[in-house]
């Protein structure tokens, strides 16, 4: 690692409960949270903005030239302007989720916010989410989790947010990718979540950092 920062890597499905866990356990360490899900889907975003159709690749690699994608910090959560822009709750909506996985599967779209996902780090510590931390983003980490549910729980889980969405086709679609799938990263702890409440698996989590020597100066913050 760059510094005497540290990144924890959390990863898994959509609806694995992996958003909730990671802002759960960044809050408790007093480490920044960073919710890599919603830069892709400021990029997918800026598609309908634009009128970019999201499987021509060429058309979407040039938008991002055209386009300035910025990503920041408030309150210790991450944050992404659009141009300047905060798209904020739309960055959830339908037309969103039909089209973010095609832009992830991008190489230049990938390799842009990968860049701005690994600068967080000269900020300070940090939980980082999505599907390709600790297999891309930080490999080197010790700190790796891949959360999952079973397809039911995590189509229940959907349906109780009101959110209109197919976790299960953004997931075939984010595993089946030649670049940075979805995969188990080297060295993760997998834990699933299906019949567990978010507590335990935060409490699962702190104990995974604790056995792979996280500085106790953060592991000291949980109460
Ligand atoms: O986490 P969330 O469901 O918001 O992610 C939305 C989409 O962004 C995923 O389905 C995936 O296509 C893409 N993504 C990714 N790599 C990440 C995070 C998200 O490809 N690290």
């Amino acid at each position: 690692m760059s510094n005497h920062h540290i990144a924890v890597a959390i990863d898994g499905p959509a609806a694995s409960g992996k958003s909730t866990v990671a802002k759960r356990l960044a809050k408790q360490l007093g480490l920044i949270m960073v919710n890599t899900g919603a830069m892709y889907r400021a990029v997918a975003w800026a598609t309908i903005q634009k009128g970019v159709d999201p499987s021509d690749t060429a058309a979407v690699v040039a938008m991002l030239s055209s386009v300035e994608f910025r990503c920041g910090v408030t309150e210790m959560l991450s944050t992404v302007l659009v141009d300047g822009a905060d798209p904020g709750e739309e960055l959830r909506q339908d037309a969103v989720n039909g089209r973010v996985s095609k832009v992830a599967a991008i190489p230049e779209v990938r390799a842009l916010l990968v860049k701005m996902q690994r600068d967080y780090l000269e900020l300070g510590s940090v939980v980082m989410e999505g599907r390709d931390i600790g297999s891309v983003v930080f490999p080197d980490t010790p700190f790796k989790m891949y959360i999952d549910a079973s397809e039911s729980v995590r189509r229940m889980r959907r349906a109780a947010e009101g959110i209109i969405d197919d976790p299960t086709a953004r997931d075939k679609e984010d595993s089946e990718r030649k670049s940075s799938p979805l995969v188990i990263a080297e060295g993760a702890v997998v834990i699933d979540s299906s019949e567990l409440t978010i507590e335990e698996v935060v409490e699962q989590a702190v104990g995974v950092l604790a056995e792979r020597g996280a500085p106790q100066e953060i592991l000291d913050r949980v109460r």
